[in-house]
């Protein structure tokens, strides 16, 4: 059996896209769930739309996902250059097309702008295109000379068939049929020399023995035409598998606005890389059984692209928070401890142990950002209402809080050792000498150290980092507010 081989073949024109990662990452599983190589290979033949940066960008996002290439631009393994510019400049795609001109699959285009601003126009794929109207195939060999001779701009034009129809199949979309009246003359080389991606990446993905095209299904309406070229020179179509869209909740195709569309703004939102990359397999794949967590290596074991939907996938952000809290709830503590630090010394400012805080939150965040909102009162008792104080299940109110408080502030006066379990021993005596509930005590001591209704902490705990002054500052200013409102 041949060895499978798939490429990644980003156009480095800025972010890295969530489609653009699931191509990446699709492409990376059909090839490794087979024991095949993963190419890298640069496509960046649109020169208008290169960025700065951007390569760069894509070398560390594989990185970060663990998707490593087998070849590319600084693993060549004989089908190199891996970058497409580079690779022109060995002539290979002008050589290609020259040769569908000797067979008449192709021809030279001299039209001017003007010209080809008179011709009509056609909406594909959102983008207007024009309808090409052979004007310059049936131009004289002379003719054709002279205007070369002239040095007159120049591009190359597919030649396609105006009538009959063109059938090509997709693993995922079956055969489709299309009018050869609907496939237009695309241009192949453009007047800058650069091939364009439609010829580009017929020739690189034939001359790379590239057997499995996974890309998304954008691409699918000019497959027709470069299975046309694959034809014309006698070369061995590949497998197709075009993926689905994706869309945000509202079933839109995911803009490029807003938050959750790059791979880089997701991690600037606290993602953690592992769960992005299991959440986008699961963009357009399902396994067999309901199990959603995979790490890396699992994905490669169950990945069968036979079970990739046509149907559009949807970005759910509330999913992809679960999943990546699931990661960090699992994770070991020095890791998480790593990640979350500065996100609390956003946060605390005053000398606290910051470490006992951040360990307070890893199995109640679901991203590193909600740390934040967990423990601000650490730093400052926010703004709050006493009816905080009442609650229904405790049995508390403004009233009962203010006593208990007010016998607690003398006993904290005169304990020295604040630590949880001490101090948990010691109002527990006072809780039983009085024969309270343990709420009815520990919920007016909460919410005056924090003024929240919900902490990642007991009252004992929250005691035990704010230490002794703090905490009994906290409680007398909290007497005075209830003192206020009677
Ligand atoms: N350079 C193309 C893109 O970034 C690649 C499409 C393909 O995988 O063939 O969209």
């Amino acid at each position: 059996m041949e060895k499978i081989r798939t490429r990644y073949a980003p156009s480095p024109t800025g972010k890295m896209h969530v489609g653009n990662l699931r191509s990446a990452l699709y492409e990376f599983l059909v090839a490794k769930h087979a024991g095949g190589d993963f190419i890298l290979r640069i496509e960046d033949t649109d020169q208008e739309r290169f960025v700065e940066g951007a390569v760069d960008l894509i070398n560390k996002t594989l990185k970060l996902t663990g998707l490593t290439y087998d070849e590319g631009p600084d693993k060549d393994k004989g089908f190199g250059p891996y970058v497409q510019s580079e690779r022109m400049k060995t002539g290979i795609y002008l050589k290609y097309a020259k040769e569908l001109i000797e067979k008449g699959e192709a021809y030279y285009c001299f039209c001017s702008k003007e010209r080809l601003a008179t011709l009509k126009t056609e909406v594909v794929d959102g983008k207007e295109i024009t309808v090409y109207d052979k004007h310059c195939l049936h131009l004289s060999k002379e003719e054709i000379e002279k205007n070369l001779a002239d040095g007159l701009p120049y591009v190359i034009r597919q030649n396609n068939p105006t009538e009959g129809t063109t059938t090509f199949h997709d693993e995922l979309y079956g055969d489709i049929t299309v009018d050869n009246s609907e496939l237009d003359d695309m241009i192949l080389i453009k007047s800058d020399g650069y091939p364009t991606y439609n010829f580009a990446n017929v020739v690189d993905d034939h001359t790379m023995n590239i057997t499995h095209v996974v890309r998304g299904n954008e691409y699918l309406s000019s497959s027709p035409k470069y299975n046309r070229l694959y034809d014309a020179f006698g070369w061995k179509i590949p497998t197709y598998i075009h993926l689905p869209l994706i869309t945000d909740e509202n079933h839109k195709k995911l803009a490029k606005r807003s938050g959750h569309a790059s791979f880089e703004d997701l991690l600037n939102q606290g993602f953690l890389p592992e769960a992005v990359v299991n959440y986008i397999a699961l963009l357009g794949w399902s396994p067999e059984d309901n199990n959603e967590i995979f790490t890396l290596d699992e994905l490669i074991k169950k990945f069968d692209y036979r079970r990739i939907n046509k149907s559009p996938a949807v970005f759910d952000m509330q999913k992809l928070r679960w999943m990546n809290g699931e990661y960090v709830h699992k994770m070991d503590d020095d890791k998480f401890l790593e990640a979350a630090m500065p996100y609390v010394s956003e946060v605390i400012k005053k000398p606290l142990d910051k470490k006992k805080i951040a360990l307070l939150t890893k199995s109640r965040i679901e991203v590193y950002t909600d740390i934040k909102d967990h423990i601000d009162f650490f730093e400052e008792v926010p703004e709050y209402d006493v009816s905080m104080y009442e609650h229904k299940k405790m049995k508390t109110d403004v009233k009962s809080s203010l006593d208990v408080i007010n016998d607690v502030i003398p006993l904290l006066e005169n304990f020295n050792d604040f630590s949880n379990d001490a101090l948990y021993a010691m109002l527990s005596e006072y809780v039983n000498e009085k024969g309270y509930k343990t709420g009815f005590v520990m919920w007016p001591v909460r919410t005056a150290l924090s003024g929240k209704q919900m902490t990642p902490a007991g009252a004992t705990e929250i005691l035990e980092i704010l230490g002794k002054e703090e905490s009994l500052k906290r409680l007398k200013a909290a007497k005075e507010k209830l003192e206020h409102s009677l």
